[in-house]
């Protein structure tokens, strides 16, 4: 039976590190100047802990002046909005991210868009939204995960898809928006599918391209999907399954892999495939802030 191209995000992340780290040290020894990421996070979520870990780990691999700012989780808005300018003022950080989700006192949009534009590694204030969705994305910070699909999907098919079909699951701000952004600039015709869509089955199996990223484990499955399509699969879904007897808690994706990668052109893996290229995405964000301070400076 046919079997699909595993996309190995994994690797291609690690070579993505190499490149980063090489020309952080370039810039380095050019100019003085050290690429710089400040994460902050508030409160104790365990899977927030993981992903900031990750993320300044990865920095630290790459380079990087890597700066966290944990904070309690009754910190109030004040505090974190004066600690947001603090950074957008400090020289040595180049790219600030506060980890998602805020706790529920906090407003999310008041403190994304505090965030200064040019230290906007995440994509998320509406100046660099504004530039992606205008096609000017050259000129923005992209968002990790899309951006970071986007190279994948550039790996199977090339940058120009004229002619092809991508479907995208889910309308988030986050990832499926700026994902149908970034298709529609490579010229792919775009559908955007959320959970109002109907008949979305048949919707999905006209892809020539299909992002998953809805946060419902293994809701697509092989019928779903057109006979040689590159599915991307964003989802992160922790379920438990059995094993010997005892329950075990394991990652997977919104894409019922099984039955996917018989019937797929190319497929990612959940782990393995987007996550490690979305945290790749922000340190390449990071590294080219960095430069835009030399130019500017
Ligand atoms: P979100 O909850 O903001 O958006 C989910 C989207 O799915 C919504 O637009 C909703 O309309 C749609 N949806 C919900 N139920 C649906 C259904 N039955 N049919 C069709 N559409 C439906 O989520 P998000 O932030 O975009 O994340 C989506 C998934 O991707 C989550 O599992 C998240 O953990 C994962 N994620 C992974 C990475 C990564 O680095 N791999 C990064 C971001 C998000």
């Amino acid at each position: 039976m046919a079997s699909a191209v595993i996309i190995d995000g994994k690797a291609k992340a690690a070579e993505l590190s190499e490149s980063i780290a090489r020309d952080a040290a370039a810039l380095l020894a050019s100019d003085n100047l050290r690429p710089g990421l400040a994460v902050v996070i508030v409160g104790e979520d365990p899977a927030s802990q993981v992903y900031v870990r990750n993320k300044k780990r990865t920095a630290e691999n790459c380079g990087f002046h890597s700066v966290q700012h944990t904070l309690a989780p009754d910190t109030s808005q004040q505090d974190l909005l004066a600690l947001i300018d603090e950074l957008n003022n400090d020289k040595k950080i180049h790219g600030i991210l506060v980890q998602l989700p805020l706790p529920r006192h906090i407003d999310e949009l008041a403190v994304t868009q505090a965030i200064t534009p040019r230290k906007d590694v995440d994509g998320f204030h509406f100046l660099n939204i504004g530039k992606l969705t205008a096609g000017h994305s050259s000129d923005a910070f992209v968002p990790c995960t899309p951006a970071g699909c986007m190279l994948m999907i550039e790996d199977q098919l090339g940058k120009d898809l004229s002619g092809l079909n991508a479907v995208i699951i889910g309308r988030s701000n986050i990832v499926g928006k700026p994902m149908a952004s970034l298709l529609l600039q490579a010229n792919a015709t775009v559908t955007i599918c959320h959970s109002r869509t109907k008949d979305l089955k048949n919707v999905a199996r006209r892809a020539d391209i299909l992002v998953a990223a809805v946060g419902r484990a293994n809701m697509v499955s092989g019928d779903w999907i057109k006979p040689g399509a590159t599915v991307i699969d964003v989802g992160i879904n922790r379920v438990e399954i059995e094993v010997d007897g005892t329950k075990k808690s394991r990652l997977t994706g919104d894409v019922d892999f099984a039955s996917a990668v018989q019937v797929a052109g190319a497929i990612t893996p959940v782990p393995g495939g987007v996550g490690p290229m979305t945290i790749m995405m922000l340190m390449s964000n990071t590294l080219a802030s960095a430069r835009q301070a030399v130019s500017r400076d």
